[in-house]
């Protein structure tokens, strides 16, 4: 736990659940990550969890160039997995009132297992929320601008592998017509790509075709050649069996931890295949809700996201220039900022010492 500045644990008043928010960087602004609702079997594995996820965004919100820390608040679902009514309510007033008395370290939005809905809740109990509906004045869904940074960091693959940005004509196989997938989707066939689309959820059968793409089974997806993957599916899909298999020249898409392990990444580059670093290539979301936070205009989350084509070329020449593989250049971008920002400044801040609050425990 050396490496956050602090970490809060707590069982909450009213829904004796346990919850835990990481604070590992306020270096270049408050920490924000969402607050994700999970089962653990036990309590030393959600707070290593909110731990691991906080150094994450860290670097994704360093690497996208914002000014935001990293954090992650995690809740261990009592008993069922989707706690709904009365307990639902408890267990998100009780998070409410916990990120609120780190008064504006950390900043909470939606993530695995919470959404809008929940966020309006944490909001009864504290103002450091983002990731509201239009309704409340939030942008709303991210996976839009997400998709947006994806296709980004894809022209800048394009640009760096075959010399040209433009899309056109490059068959990309897509993994996942969920939010960002199909949104995604769209992007690339304005663009005049060639697609070819699957998903778990045969439903998205009709939809994929209706755009003109065409559909495979999952089984037959990554080993297509093609020129670019697009993982927008769960994490992991890429382990150390898939990645021999692969038939794309680029991967690139939005999936979080889309790499099993990183030496994955080191296989990927003896292959031969150009790797987007997951963490720059779908900061689109956290951008979005970044636009919330600063009461920025939409236009400015929009052209910050298509700034990813900028940070993903200087990472991919970063690479080749120091013989590095991508991945290792694009947390060398992320160290460099926060290094940046930590040294003394006159009349600046001094770093927070760390700190462990344990309540009700
Ligand atoms: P989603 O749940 O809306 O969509 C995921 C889709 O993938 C679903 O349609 C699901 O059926 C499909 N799927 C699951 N497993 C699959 C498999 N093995 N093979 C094929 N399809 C499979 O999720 P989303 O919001 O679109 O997010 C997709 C990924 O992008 C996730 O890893 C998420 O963490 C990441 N991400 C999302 C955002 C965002 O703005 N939504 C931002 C950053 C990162």
């Amino acid at each position: 736990m050396s490496d956050l500045e602090e970490i809060a644990v707590e069982r909450g008043e009213r829904s004796g659940a346990l919850m835990t928010v990481a604070v590992h960087s306020t270096v270049l602004g408050p920490a924000l990550g969402g607050a994700r609702l999970w089962r653990y079997d036990r309590p030393e594995a959600a707070i290593e969890d909110a731990r691991r996820l906080a150094e994450a965004m860290t670097y994704k919100a360093s690497a996208a160039g914002l000014d935001l820390g990293g954090g992650k608040g995690v809740i261990a679902a009592p008993g069922e997995m989707r706690p709904e009514g009365d307990l639902r309510r408890a267990i998100l007033l009780d998070f409410g009132d916990l990120v609120e008395s780190l008064e504006g370290r950390y900043v909470t939005a939606e993530d695995v297992g919470t959404g809008a809905a929940d966020m309006a809740v944490i909001a009864e109990r504290t103002e450091h929320v983002v990731g509201l509906g239009p309704e409340r004045g939030g942008s709303g869904d991210p996976s839009p601008v997400t998709a947006i940074g994806v296709r980004a960091a894809m022209r800048a693959c394009a640009e760096h592998r075959w010399g040209g940005a433009e899309l056109a004509g490059r068959h990309i196989v897509l993994v996942g017509f969920g939010h960002v997938g199909s949104h995604l989707a769209r992007l690339l066939r304005a663009d005049g790509a060639r697609l070819t689309i699957t998903d778990v959820d045969d439903s998205c059968r009709g939809p994929v075709e209706a755009i003109g793409a065409e559909w495979v089974e999952p089984a037959d997806a990554l080993s297509i050649p093609c020129d670019v993957l697009a993982p927008c599916a769960l994490g992991g899909l890429i382990d150390e069996r898939s990645v021999e298999r692969l038939g794309a020249e680029v991967l690139c898409g939005s999936a979080n931890n889309v790499l099993a392990e990183e030496q994955v990444a080191e296989r990927l580059a003896e292959r031969g295949i150009l790797y987007a670093p997951d963490f720059i290539a779908n900061a689109g979301g956290l951008i979005s809700v970044y636009g919330d936070l600063k009461g920025t205009p939409h236009e400015e989350a929009l052209r910050l996201a298509a700034g990813i084509e900028g940070t993903i070329a200087a990472v991919l020449a970063d690479a080749e220039r120091r013989g590095l593989i991508p991945l290792v250049a694009a947390r060398d971008l992320a160290q460099a900022r926060l290094r940046a920002a930590q040294r003394p400044r006159v009349g600046g801040a001094e770093a927070r010492p760390a700190g462990i609050h344990l309540r009700h425990s």
